[in-house]
């Protein structure tokens, strides 16, 4: 982290109010797969109190309606608002595609009038994020992000808001997120140890948006010599065949893994850089390499095209045969040879 918002100490108490939207609410079930230590267990040791969650929390209807009155009136200080799901703007800019349950107020009503009096909103996930699988297709729900609408600023809260703390929405992209992204912003906050230094350009947390999800991926050496998958269970790479874009999307899935040891790449699922805004709709299915003339589109990020091409002909031609074996194959079929004069 690079700016600290105020001194480093533990919070007396760090409050944390979770709304859902219009999501599939994969976002919670991926916080609930945090670890070895239960989501809420790893909060509360730096001080986060969940004030309320749907899913989590025991009270609902007017129990529920009456803790997020409080959480707008000020009366219940809310330091982080975590909102999963996009917002539904629909019908003619009513909100009445969603209404919150017990109140019968549109969602982003509530959403709108809790993110003016919290200290810190969080978009957890890409639906919040930029709209995500919500707002693809006709969007006929109008659909949107927090502060998002797919790649353009503005979303329900509008590209120039600020939060009382000071930060734009934070963005925790990813469908699902990755638990410990969320913990960890939160963790941070509540500590005090982030700011607007721990952005990156869409807002996102750059503790794993500073990566992209090819660094770490067990596929990197057929990546070097192009030596490609051309089915979901073959070893190779699955960017030229299968539709990967962990060359281009950014996250830590491969490095930080999850459930402790997996990763989509890892399962023999192409990465559809599902932290990017638009990834819903790359208009190719997920599984297919757009290509043009034989060359995939979707170039590696940072890496000029004529240098792309060059070096994937150079690479192809001096693939290893064990390399381009293996890459076909769902095992290892030819193991590394055995130096019999010690390694230099
Ligand atoms: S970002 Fe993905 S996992 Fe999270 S609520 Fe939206 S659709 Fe579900
Ligand atoms: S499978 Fe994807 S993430 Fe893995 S090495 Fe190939 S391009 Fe990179």
């Amino acid at each position: 982290m690079n700016e600290r918002t105020e001194p480093f100490s533990m919070p007396a108490s760090f409050n944390l109010l979770w709304l859902q939207s219009a999501g599939c609410g994969g976002c919670t079930m991926s916080l609930l797969c945090s670890g070895a230590r239960e989501p809420t267990a790893a909060l509360e040791a730096v001080g986060v109190r969940i004030l309320w969650h749907p899913s989590l929390s025991e009270e609902s209807g007017e129990e529920a309606t009456r803790i997020l009155e409080r959480c707008a009136a000020g009366e219940l200080a809310v330091d982080a608002l975590c909102v999963e799901g996009a917002l539904l703007r629909g019908p003619r800019g009513s909100g009445g595609f969603h209404r919150h349950a017990g109140s019968g107020r549109p969602m982003m009503d509530w959403v709108k009038e809790i993110a003016q009096a919290a200290r810190y909103t969080l978009a957890v996930g890409s639906c919040a994020a930029w709209g995500g699988v919500a707002a693809a297709g006709e969007n006929v729900t109008d659909a949107c992000g927090l502060q998002y609408e797919g790649d353009q600023p503005g979303g329900l809260l509008g590209a120039n808001w600020k939060s009382r703390g000071g930060l734009p929405v934070i963005n925790i992209a990813g469908c699902p997120c990755h638990p410990d992204w969320v913990t960890e912003t939160l963790t941070a906050l509540a500590l005090g140890a982030f700011g607007g230094k721990d952005l990156d350009s869409f807002n996102r947390p750059r503790f794993f948006a500073d990566h992209l999800v090819h660094h770490g991926c067990t596929r990197n050496e057929y990546y070097e010599f192009k030596a490609s998958a051309h089915k979901p269970s073959d070893l190779g790479c699955l960017m030229e065949n299968l539709g990967c874009k962990g060359t281009q999307a950014h996250a830590d899935c491969n490095i930080r893994l999850w459930n402790g040891n997996g990763s989509c790449a890892r399962g023999g699922a192409p990465c559809i850089s599902c932290t990017e805004p638009g990834f819903e709709e790359p208009g190719h299915p997920f599984h297919e390499t757009p290509k043009l003339a034989g060359i995939p589109i979707g170039l590696p990020t940072d890496m000029p095209k004529a240098w792309f091409v060059a070096l994937a002909a150079l690479s192809k031609s001096a693939t290893p045969k064990r390399v381009r074996d293996n890459a076909v194959a769902d095992h290892q079929v030819v193991v590394p040879a055995v130096k019999k004069t010690g390694l230099k």
